[in-house]
């Protein structure tokens, strides 16, 4: 699959529920309202979708959410998905989580094929956490993460900067991620869905971040790439890796290899971008896959060269209606 503008898509993201456990206040207000779950895209034709991506030259897919264990039964999507692993039609299958389930399914993912797990923390204090999560305890996501790490699961840390909220943090972070053996990525906020609170408030750039970090510790621009739009750097002092993803700072859509499949079956080709393809139509015209196969194809063709993301005072209003958790970050 080439698009418009010769990149191959290789990369599908999918997010398989819009409901979470916690209301993380960059991502959700308190009170949100999710989808009737008849509207969902089942296990089944979520696994549908994902082969005949593959089929198409897909080669990693990432589970994502909403809180992706939430949802009933997703580990059958896990062990189903699997067996592209292993006829080695997929490179990775890999998932996004807030840890709070982890403990119970990390051996459960490690069996299935899963490699690497991506969980969010975004501090390493108890109470913070709390405020942050608004329903979060620290312990349980903690108790996760050891559990990945026990399982053989490659841990990925992502941290959102948030200013004046966790910024002070971020050494502490850098340092722990070290020993544990863990990589560690911040992410610049990024102006998604109504959230309760100002997003100028908490906005802060990744330059000034790398800057502040410099000043403690060496690092080294690295080669490294995730497959993501993540830039790495090496850290001599702990020989761990930093990621910085700053789509605001710094534009990384020239190299986007991506696209993104809601939990109700829409194909958005961009994070920012409004445009969208329905799947849901022809997964359930019948049992050929060729009305779904035409359907990726003509929205692969229309894939936006790039986002129009920008955080500015007046202009208060979120760049996309649609919160994260619909696209799965
Ligand atoms: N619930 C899972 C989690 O928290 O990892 C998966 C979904 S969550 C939407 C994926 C990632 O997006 C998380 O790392 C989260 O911190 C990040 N995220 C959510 N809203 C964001 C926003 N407005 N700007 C930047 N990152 C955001
Ligand atoms: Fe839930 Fe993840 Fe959004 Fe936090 S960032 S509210 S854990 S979906």
């Amino acid at each position: 699959m080439i698009d418009p503008f010769g990149r191959e898509v290789t990369y599908l993201r999918v997010s398989v529920t819009d409901r979470c456990d916690l209301r993380c206040v960059y991502c959700m207000s308190e009170d949100m309202s999710f989808l009737p779950k008849r509207e969902l895209l089942t296990l089944e034709e979520l696994d549908r979708v994902c082969s005949a991506f593959i089929s198409l030259g897909v080669r990693k897919i990432r589970i994502t959410g909403g809180e992706p264990l939430v949802r009933r039964g997703i580990l059958t999507l896990f062990e189903s998905l699997g067996r592209h692993l292993k006829t080695g039609a997929l490179d990775e299958l890999a998932l996004t989580t807030n840890g709070n389930h982890l403990a119970k399914h990390a051996a459960a993912l490690y069996a299935a094929g899963v490699r690497r797990v991506n969980v969010s923390l975004d501090t390493l204090q108890p109470d913070r956490f709390r405020a942050i999560t608004r329903w979060g305890k620290i312990e349980t996501v903690l108790e996760g993460i050891r559990a990945a790490k026990k399982a053989g699961l490659r841990v990925k840390i992502n941290t959102v900067a948030l200013k004046g909220v966790n910024e002070d943090e971020f050494d502490r972070l850098l340092a722990w991620c070290g020993a544990e053996g863990f990589d560690w990525t911040l992410i610049e906020t990024m102006p998604m869905g109504e959230i309760e609170q100002d997003r100028m408030d908490q906005y802060l750039s990744l330059k000034d971040v790398r800057r502040r970090l410099e000043e403690r510790w060496t690092l080294r621009d690295s080669a490294h790439r995730s497959g993501g739009p993540a830039r790495y750097v090496e850290v001599a002092e702990t020989g761990g890796r930093v990621g910085f993803i700053t789509p605001l700072s710094h534009n990384f859509c020239e190299s986007c290899n991506r696209v993104r499949l809601t939990c109700t079956g829409r194909l958005y080709m961009c994070l920012g971008q409004e445009d969208q393809a329905d799947l849901k139509t022809p997964v359930r015209t019948g049992e050929s896959d060729a009305p779904l196969i035409d359907a990726i194809h003509a929205a692969i063709g229309r894939k936006p060269e790039g986002h129009d993301f920008v955080i500015e005072r007046r202009n208060a209003a979120p760049a996309l209606g649609r919160h994260m958790s619909v696209t799965g970050g």
